[in-house]
C-alpha cells in the first residue's frame, strides 16, 4: 500500500490518499477540503480515485467529501449510519467553523467487521464510537496500517465534548477494537503525527491502566 498524508483545512486535518501499487487504483479518506491539494496529489502519482471514505462526519474530515465525489466521480462510503445527525448538521457546522461545505448522502453506509477494497488492497472497517456516534477505523491487516481518524492520536485520544461524543464509549472502542492489534500496526491520526498500537498502549495518559 502506498500512502500520502496530506493536512487539509484550518484544523490541519490529515486527508489520507491510498492506493495499489499494482493498480493505481485508489481512494481519499477524510477529503475535509483544499480539493485542489488532494487533486494535484492524485495526479502526481497517477492514482485514478475510486472511493471517498469517510472515517466521521465532522467537517474537517468530511466537509469535501460531496465535491471530491463529483471531481473523482467516485462514491461516498461510510462513515456509520450514527453520523447521520451530523451531516443533516453541515451547513451549522460550516458556519461554525467557517470551512465551506456541501452537505450529501452516502452511497454506502458501512458498520463493524465490513471490508472495503481499494485495487488489491483490503480495509477491514472497525466502528469505533465515542468521539461521535458513527465513528469508524479502516484497518488494513496486510498493511500493518490503520487509519483511526479523531478516536486515537499520539499520547491523547478524541474530544468527546461534541455533540454525540461519550468519553466512556470512545475508551471502550479504543481498548476494545484498537488494542487487540498488533502492536506494530501504524496509527494514523486525524490530527498530528502517526504512532503505532504498542507506543499507545504502553504511554497515552489516557489509556493507562
Ligand atoms: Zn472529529
Ligand atoms: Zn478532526
Amino acid at each position: 500500500m502506498k500512502v500520502a498524508v496530506i493536512p487539509v483545512t484550518a484544523y490541519q486535518q490529515n486527508s489520507s490518499l491510498v492506493w495499489c501499487p499494482e493498480t493505481k487504483k485508489g481512494a481519499l479518506i477524510d477529503p475535509g477540503g483544499d480539493l485542489e491539494k488532494l487533486q494535484k496529489a492524485a495526479e502526481e502519482k497517477g492514482v485514478i480515485i475510486e472511493k471517498i471514505l469517510l472515517t466521521h462526519a465532522h467537517i474537517d474530515h468530511a466537509g469535501g467529501a460531496a465535491d471530491a465525489s463529483s471531481l473523482f466521480d467516485a462514491p461516498i462510503i461510510g462513515p456509520h449510519e450514527g453520523d447521520n445527525m451530523l451531516i443533516e448538521m453541515m451547513d451549522m457546522q460550516s458556519q461554525m467553523s467557517g470551512i465551506p461545505a456541501k452537505k450529501f448522502t452516502p452511497d454506502q453506509w458501512l458498520k463493524d467487521g465490513d471490508t472495503v477494497s481499494v485495487g488489491n488492497l483490503q480495509f477491514d472497517v472497525l466502528f469505533c464510537p465515542g468521539h461521535t456516534p458513527g465513528h469508524l477505523v479502516f484497518h488494513a491487516p496486510k498493511n500493518n496500517i490503520a487509519f483511526v481518524g479523531d478516536v486515537l492520536f499520539q499520547g491523547s485520544i478524541g474530544r468527546t465534548d461534541l455533540p454525540g461524543g461519550d468519553t466512556q464509549t470512545l475508551l471502550n472502542s479504543i481498548k476494545t477494537k484498537l488494542f487487540p492489534l498488533n502492536e506494530s500496526t501504524v496509527v494514523v491520526s486525524g490530527h498530528g503525527p502517526n504512532t503505532t498500537i504498542g507506543n499507545e498502549k504502553k504511554s497515552n495518559p489516557f489509556l493507562k491502566g
